[in-house]
């Protein structure tokens, strides 16, 4: 490639939470494991499959009633999300003392930026080997890995050997490589694109290599231009490291359809007070509560309000969400309810008609939560001590 070529790794654990459970149970070794609940969860989905499964047709995101029915012989376990965050953190702790620019996909995936680190290594098929061994002693678990110019590619060639696969792409495959692939694995092509594609006849990257990219933008705009250069292998993204979180929240699916009415009655003070908690932690305030609901269709709503000042308590998270789904017309049973705070900062925003009191006891009250969670006082009962200077009686 060119001599301002990048050199881009990408990073996949192969089927990472079946390989971190048989780390801690070796007798699963070798056999059909399937992560994402027990045999008989109705409503479990799989998350994780060991390459044994995967031969019996299981794949994840596959209801584990029918993993049951395709591999009934399978050992079934629900996931251990803690478990594999602990080991995600040394991999990516890894991944940072390897690479200079290191851009989490997942908790199991990154993309690494080695462009000036070729010296250290042979040749990148080395560097890839090397990268290998390092994740493998560090967490016990295999991965693999795609080494390209540019992230898309980095990206298909770890996919093309797993697992424990690692294949590079250079100008001299890359053509071997891209042709022959559907269009649809080229990034950001979805089954429009795709579909829109196959009505002019073309299904792979070598057929639409054949249209010029005038032909291409007018088709599709700007996603034109971008297909154009994704054919031939082109992709200026750079490696990029985490920003801040865009938003901050919680959602909860209930084991049973909940009518709306119970949802909001029994479940969403939880989910509030759970959101509030992941703000405090992290010091943050923001503006708008977004409410998420699904249905027992699996349509999904999202209502949005945007406040005058910063959210800093449960009340105020409550009060917005509850609003929101007040004006839900919906009848259908609800699967999943959750709320998101956008609109992100370190500073709290205040409006001109804030009061100034009510921010001061928000404060306090915030710290009288950390050293007691179970502390009763709420906003509300708070700032009646402070006008009255004594504690009404409740009922
Ligand atoms: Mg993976």
């Amino acid at each position: 490639m060119s001599k301002n070529s990048r050199t881009v790794v990408h990073v996949d654990m192969d089927a990472f939470f079946c390989a971190v459970e048989t780390l801690h149970h070796p007798e699963y070794a070798g056999k059909c494991l399937i992560v994402g609940g027990y045999k008989d969860a109705p409503r479990a989905v799989v998350s994780s499959c060991s390459y044994e499964a995967r031969r019996y047709g299981v794949h994840s995101a596959m209801p584990i009633a029918q993993a049951a029915r395709l591999c009934p012989h399978g050992i079934f376990v629900p996931p251990n999300m803690a478990l594999y965050k602990e080991v995600s953190a040394k991999l990516h702790a890894l991944f940072r003392q390897i690479a200079p620019v290191v851009e989490p996909v997942s908790i199991d995936e990154a993309f690494l930026d080695m462009t000036g680190c070729e010296h250290f290594y042979p040749d990148l098929a080395g560097m890839g080997r090397s990268i290998q061994e390092q994740v493998y002693k560090t967490t016990g678990c295999t991965a693999s890995i795609g080494i390209a110019p540019c992230k898309f590619l980095a990206k298909l060639a770890s996919d093309l050997r797993k697992p424990q696969g690692l294949y590079i792409i250079t100008e001299d495959n890359v053509d071997a490589v891209l042709l022959p692939l559907p269009v649809n694995k080229l990034w950001g092509v979805g089954e429009k694109t795709t579909q829109a594609l196959a009505r002019h006849s073309i299904y792979t990257v070598a057929e639409l290599r054949t249209k010029s990219q005038a032909w291409l933008q007018s088709m599709f705009g700007s996603a034109g231009a971008q297909l154009y250069a994704l054919a031939r292998g082109i992709d200026d993204r750079p490696v990029e490291p985490p920003g801040p979180a865009k938003s901050i929240g919680h959602e909860v699916t209930f084991a049973v359809d909940l009518p709306i009415r119970k949802a909001l009655n029994e479940e969403l003070p939880a989910i509030a007070q759970a959101v509030a908690r992941r703000l405090q932690r992290d010091g943050r305030y923001g503006r708008t509560v977004m409410l998420k609901v699904r249905f027992s269709d699996f349509t999904t709503l999202t209502r949005q309000h945007t406040l005058p000042n910063s959210v800093v308590s449960v009340t105020d998270i409550l009060r917005a969400a509850t609003s929101l789904l007040k004006n839900v017309k919906e009848t259908k049973p609800v699967r999943l309810l959750g709320i998101y705070i956008t609109d992100l900062s370190k500073h709290q925003q205040l409006s001109l008609f804030a009061d100034p009191r009510k921010q001061k006891i928000e404060q306090l009250l915030r710290r009288l939560k950390q050293q007691d969670p179970n502390c009763p006082i709420t906003t509300a009962t708070a700032f009646s001590i402070r006008q009255t200077g004594k504690r009404k009686e409740g009922p």
